[in-house]
């Protein structure tokens, strides 16, 4: 235990340990004598972890396999062709054999020479398992199951694969170079303990940038006079997409990114489902049209973001579907780079992939679509924008998705089929793309307006045209 995370004398004692199966421990095993017996690959797999791990490493096969062969000329590895032998146990640590030993015997010769003793696939003699290990080294995860459900471990492993981001081995490296300097400090314990906190929330914030140079300075800095540092050196903001309203859609960036937030702000359409991504802690603001305020503008959303990342916080701002979609991502990252603070950008789902999922229809497909266009048929004034390219609309090799487009729809249609595009061309408004409630309207564009009117869709929807659609799978 190290000092940071002492009990402090007058602290609340412990609560009681509920029982363990197992005493999770980690055992350091650079330079110390380990045996493996047998020759199997699974045996191989445990001598490749205590070779990783730094290991003298003996394994004994009369006949290794390909895997443990593999293992040869690795430093601190020496294959002996041979059975083993008691003597070979003498000064061992860690004893492992495969199947193929007779385990009580191994057992027995093991603990005689005071090592601990895992038998592969026999439980009954094992004194310690391995876990499924999530390795960050330094940092090291281990799962264990006591061996009820290795799979269900190995299940579980990878659901902390996806949650730990690979950067957080080069955050701890730091933490092992850096404790250096700060024991130099001589400093309370109360400043050792800001230092490390304030440590882990940077790495939680930035887990994928390399720790640089200036963060152990700004560290070090602070520890040593903490008023004097600037209260906003950690803030950021990171625009989300949110995808289309499925959490299942949103990319493990995004729930990483979620789960370092302070704070949250988020436009009406993003789901609740997504919003439970969130740390429990964070605060969570709707600056959707109808949360908020009566009337939240963009202008009131941007200052509010600026104000926010400006005192310090690591501010998520969820958007659905693509930020760079339709979401007016321009004017936030442009507002933050002016007040000098950092912002970076998370891509999502946006609600076209959705809706050709949905349909399981291609936007783009060799012989009937030749390009893909995204429209908004909203204007700033309320109708149909007047600088829409038309020719472009009407081709009949395009498939283009309108976004916000069910109020101008009448118009946006009749003024395509207009410009030349026939009525019996494909045409499919999706509602609520990948929301449980999702719907599908098929028609053509001869048709699809009165469909629409008669379906009186509530939620968020786009319009998709062209002949790529001619297939979609959905009514
Ligand atoms: N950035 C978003 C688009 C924002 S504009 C994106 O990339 O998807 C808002 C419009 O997006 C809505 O009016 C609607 O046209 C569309 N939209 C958003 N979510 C949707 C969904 N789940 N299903 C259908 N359309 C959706």
């Amino acid at each position: 235990m190290s000092a940071n995370e002492r009990r402090r004398p007058g602290a609340e004692p412990a609560r009681r340990m509920d029982a363990l199966a197992t005493l999770p421990v980690f055992v350091r095993a650079s330079g110390r004598r380990v045996v493996v017996a047998g020759g199997s690959d699974a045996a191989a797999w445990k001598a490749e972890l205590a070779a990783a791990a730094g290991a003298d490493l003996h394994v004994f096969a009369q006949a290794p396999g390909a895997a443990l062969a593999a293992l040869a000329g690795r430093p601190g590895v020496t294959l002996h062709a041979r059975d083993w032998r008691s003597d070979d146990l003498s000064g061992a640590v860690l004893a492992i054999c495969d199947e193929t030993i007779d385990a009580p015997a191994f057992r027995a010769a093991a603990r005689a020479a005071g090592a601990l003793v895992n038998a592969i696939d026999r439980q009954e003699f094992c004194d310690f398992q391995f876990g499924s290990i999530v390795n960050r080294s330094p940092l090291v995860v281990a799962i264990s199951t006591d061996g009820a459900a290795p799979v269900f471990g190995q299940a579980i492993r990878m659901r902390i694969e996806t949650l730990l981001p690979a950067g957080f081995a080069a955050w701890a490296r730091a933490a092992q170079t850096w404790r250096a300097d700060l024991k130099a400090l001589a400093l309370t314990f109360r400043a050792r303990r800001d230092f490390w906190e304030r440590f882990a929330a940077r790495a939680l914030a930035r887990p994928n940038d390399a720790p640089q140079e200036s963060d152990r300075a700004a560290l070090l800095a602070q520890a040593q006079a903490p008023e004097t540092v600037a209260a906003n050196a950690r803030g950021r903001a990171i625009l989300i997409g949110a995808g289309p309203g499925d959490p299942e859609l949103l990319t493990l960036r995004a729930v990483r990114a979620l789960q370092s937030a302070d704070v949250v702000l988020y436009d009406d359409l993003v789901s609740q489902g997504v919003l439970d991504m969130a740390r429990r802690e964070a605060q969570r603001l709707n600056v959707g049209k109808r949360g908020y305020k009566p009337s939240c503008g963009q202008d009131e959303i941007t200052a509010l973001l600026v104000e926010l990342v400006g005192a310090g916080k690591v501010v998520a701002r969820l958007k659905g579907g693509d930020p760079m979609v339709f979401g007016r991502a321009t004017e936030e990252i442009e507002a933050l780079q002016r007040a000098g603070l950092a912002v970076e950008v998370t891509p999502g789902v946006t609600a076209a992939s959705a809706a050709a999922s949905a349909l399981l229809a291609s936007l783009t497909e060799r012989d009937k679509a030749r390009r893909l266009q995204f429209i908004t048929a909203h204007s700033r004034a309320g109708g149909l924008p007047d600088d829409l390219n038309w020719r472009a609309l009407a081709d009949p090799k395009a498939s283009t998705v309108v976004y916000m487009g069910v109020h101008t729809m009448p118009a946006l249609v009749e003024r395509i089929m207009q410009e030349g595009l026939a009525g019996d061309t494909p045409a499919v408004l999706v509602e609520r793309a990948s929301w449980p409630d999702e719907r599908a309207v098929v028609g053509t564009l001869a048709t699809i307006v009165a469909q629409t009117q008669a379906a009186a869709p509530a939620g968020p929807c786009v319009l998709l045209i062209g002949s790529a659609f001619s297939h979609a799978a959905r009514g």
